[in-house]
């Protein structure tokens, strides 16, 4: 819930900035590692938009892979499973020192508004 909550303020901020008012979608991209569900986000979206100047605006959302840069040869990678940090790399089987290089974001992709 109060991912969306922030979510909502910043959508808000956003359409201020940019003087319009009237939201028709907005596109999400969360990070493997946030562990953002769809379908609550999409509960959530439906349930703190109702009775709102955003009701009926569509949500999108698309999951971001969580991609690793291997401490040992520098390669990158997309590990199985999701402990993340100490999962060996394919290349050269080095399982610490990794760099994370994306699956921790979360944020808005495109407003679509008028
Ligand atoms: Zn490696």
């Amino acid at each position: 819930m109060s991912i969306v909550q922030n979510l909502l303020d910043l959508i808000r901020q956003e359409m201020a900035t940019h003087n319009v008012s009237t939201l028709h979608s907005v596109k999400i991209k969360h990070g493997k590692l946030t562990h953002v569900v769809p379908e609550a986000l999409d509960f959530a979206w439906e349930a703190l938009t109702r009775d709102t100047e955003f009701e009926g605006a569509g949500l999108e959302t698309e999951e971001v892979p969580l991609v690793l840069k291997c401490g040992g040869c520098g390669r990158e990678f997309t590990p199985e499973g999701l402990a993340a940090m100490i999962s060996p790399c394919p290349y050269c089987e080095e399982q610490i020192g990794h760099e994370l290089v994306s699956g921790r974001e979360l944020h808005i992709e495109h407003i679509e508004a008028e």
